[in-house]
Formats: C-alpha cells, sequence, structure tokens
C-alpha cells in the first residue's frame, strides 16, 4: 500500500534539454540546428551555444544515439555538402 511518488526522477535518461532562456524543453530529435550546429529552442530561438558547458555535456552524455547520429548527420552535411 506504499505507491510512492516518482521522486527518483534523475533516474530517467534526458531526452530534451531545457532552454537557458525560456526553459522550453527542446526536442533535440526535431530541433532545428543554428548556423554552428547547436540546438534551436523553437519558442524564443536562442541556440544552445549559448548553454551552459556542463549543461551540454550532461545532456550529450545521456542522450540516445538517434541524438547524436542526427546531430553527427547535421554536421557532416554542413562540411562534406
Ligand atoms: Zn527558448
Ligand atoms: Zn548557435
Amino acid at each position: 500500500m506504499s505507491q510512492k511518488p516518482q521522486s527518483m526522477k534523475s533516474v530517467v535518461p534526458i531526452s530534451t534539454i531545457d532552454c537557458t532562456r525560456c526553459h522550453a524543453p527542446i526536442d533535440p530529435l526535431t530541433a532545428e540546428f543554428c548556423e554552428d550546429v547547436a540546438l534551436l529552442c523553437e519558442i524564443c530561438g536562442l541556440c544552445l551555444c549559448h548553454a551552459p558547458v556542463s549543461q551540454m555535456s550532461d545532456f550529450w552524455r545521456l542522450a540516445p544515439e538517434q541524438v547524436t547520429e542526427r546531430w553527427a548527420e547535421e554536421w557532416s552535411r554542413r562540411w562534406e555538402g
């Protein structure tokens, strides 16, 4: 009879990252990329070039493979295209 509320949310892998300006969740699978191939917030238009390095490294460390693949694809399109 002890259904605890979920309090361990940090255990769940991050699949979105919060915008540093408006705090809207950015979905890395659908978001646009800025000219430096960082994710763009579609709400306020700020790109994650401005995000703290610690936030980004946490994000990429926990990001699913789909996300890193999408980013790598975009990156190679920019440089090889
Ligand atoms: Zn934003
Ligand atoms: Zn940018």
